[in-house]
């Protein structure tokens, strides 16, 4: 199916309690949102799924979890206060503002120059003003004094929590090269450009993970950190594909050009998503060799190294980062999973096939209607799935129209409780319910006393 427009994916979203737009009540508030009570198991899950596959599964890698506010000087050695920033351009006629660099990139479809060559407003084709840098860094103030000595900045990315506590993770956990250290955590960027849904937002979430390794014998032609940073490329783009379930036809490598690299960089592929307005980056997967910790080293006159017991000697590791957005691939698996077809009277049934192990919720436990028979067996299962799975208990409507509710939520699994179950006119029940499979819409009736297994089966992963 093609991708859904993005309207679609925003009013589900918030008709179904996924993402809201934040602060409505008064207006809005550009560039933020809040999730809602899907939203927010969702993101649990891809934030789960990703530390399982990059932490838990793994013995080289331990995690981390290091304070926002950060010491500035922190934000001076990784070079985020010098260039950390965008040109910005106004338009002269519509006073629109835009990216310069988005719309080089041609973002907004086809790049428009004056005579001399200038780039023209996307809008109306109007003059541009010069760029300005603008840093994307918020500021904030330590203390009851505000003055230069008391700005701190909010972290616009988590990893120079990680470099910064290097030391601390090898002294403490005894770890040998190559080992890396995660953590999932909020990030900040003050984003002008008017962002698309929560692909661009001023605070969002990041997965990121140094890997350190051992510096290369040959600088120049560092083949085995290239062989490594391969294999972490390799190794992402398969979570995205196999663990997320999203389309392998929508996802694609890019390696960046040389102009994109920083002069230390060995090299940087992006993993990118087809969106509803085309490619856009989910993941970027960098070769930063030594610059971070010598970096770091630089600034703070603390030498950063690890001791190599097989050559006796410190030695500054290379680094591998794969830094993923949360809240962005949590917008890449609503619009991958969405898809409408049509149902046996010719209605439309809009079904959100996400993954099982990332559904807000697993199991639905449905009463076939609002009837007092019906009700203690249907809470006594809902009593019975919730302590395992996310489960969630409706006896409002019709049964049909309860099945959307969760096919468009995602629900991989419903447990219907009927007349037959609780038995009718004096015979007995047969004390057995009915799940009934989103995908497939197929219906399988299990006792209650085999339900919970039946449901695993049936819920690989969760
Ligand atoms: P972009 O070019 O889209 O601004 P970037 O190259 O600046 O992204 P990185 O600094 O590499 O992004 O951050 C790693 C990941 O964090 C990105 O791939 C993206 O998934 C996510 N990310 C970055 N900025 C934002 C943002 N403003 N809103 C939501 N997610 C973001």
């Amino acid at each position: 199916m093609p991708a859904p427009d993005l309207d679609t994916i925003v009013s589900l979203s918030k008709r179904r309690g996924f993402i809201f737009p934040a602060a409505e009540i008064y207006g809005g508030f550009a560039n933020t949102y809040d999730y809602g009570p899907l939203g927010v198991e969702l993101k649990r899950n891809i934030r789960e799924a990703w530390w399982r596959a990059m932490v838990r599964e793994r013995d080289d890698v331990v995690g981390l979890d290091a304070s926002l506010i950060t010491h500035p000087s922190v934000w001076v050695a990784s070079g985020h206060v010098a260039t950390f920033n965008d040109p910005l351009v106004d338009c002269k006629k519509c006073q629109m503002r835009w990216r310069l660099d988005h719309i080089v990139e041609g973002q907004y479809g086809e790049v428009k120059r004056d005579a001399a060559g200038n780039v023209l407003c996307p809008n109306d084709n109007g003059e541009l003003t010069e760029p300005r840098l603008f840093n994307l860094m918020f500021k904030t103030q330590v203390g009851t004094v505000a003055d230069e000595g008391s700005v701190a900045y909010l972290p616009p990315e988590t990893a120079q929590g990680i470099f910064i506590n290097f030391e601390n993770v090898v002294n403490s956990m005894r770890r040998k090269l190559p080992f890396g250290i995660a953590q999932t955590r909020v990030s900040f960027r003050n984003e002008i450009t008017p962002g698309k849904f929560v692909f661009r937002t001023l605070e969002f979430e990041q997965m990121e993970m140094e890997y350190f390794c051992r510096p290369p014998k040959d600088r120049k032609n560092p083949v085995e950190y290239l062989a490594l940073h391969r294999q972490w490329i390799d190794a992402r783009l398969s979570w995205y594909r196999d663990v997320l379930g999203i389309d392998a036809a929508r996802l694609r490598l890019r390696p960046h050009e040389k102009e994109e690299l920083s002069h230390y960089s060995a090299g940087t592929t992006d993993i990118e998503y087809l969106f509803p307005w085309g490619w856009g980056e989910l993941e970027g997967i960098a070769a930063r060799t030594d610059f971070d910790l010598s970096a770091h080293a630089k600034q703070s006159g603390h030498p950063i190294t690890y001791f190599d017991e097989e050559t006796s000697e410190h030695l500054v590791p290379w680094v591998i980062e794969p830094a993923a957005g949360l809240t962005r691939t949590l917008a890449v698996c609503l619009i991958d999973a969405y898809s409408e077809e049509p149902d046996e009277k010719g209605d439309k049934r809009v079904v959100l096939r996400l993954r099982p192990n990332i559904a807000p919720i697993k199991v639905a436990v449905l009463p076939l209607s609002k009837n007092d028979a019906l009700r203690p067996a249907a809470r006594k299962v809902y009593d019975l799935i919730r302590p395992v799975w996310m489960t969630q208990y409706d006896e409002t409507q019709s049964i049909g129209r309860r099945y959307r509710r969760q096919d468009e939520i995602g629900t991989p699994l419903c447990v219907t409780i009927d007349f037959q179950t609780v038995g009718e006119k004096g015979e007995p029940g047969d004390d057995a319910v009915t799940i009934r499979e989103r995908d497939s819409q197929a219906q399988t009736r299990v006792p209650i006393s085999g339900l919970l297994q039946a449901l695993r089966e049936k819920l690989p992963g969760c």
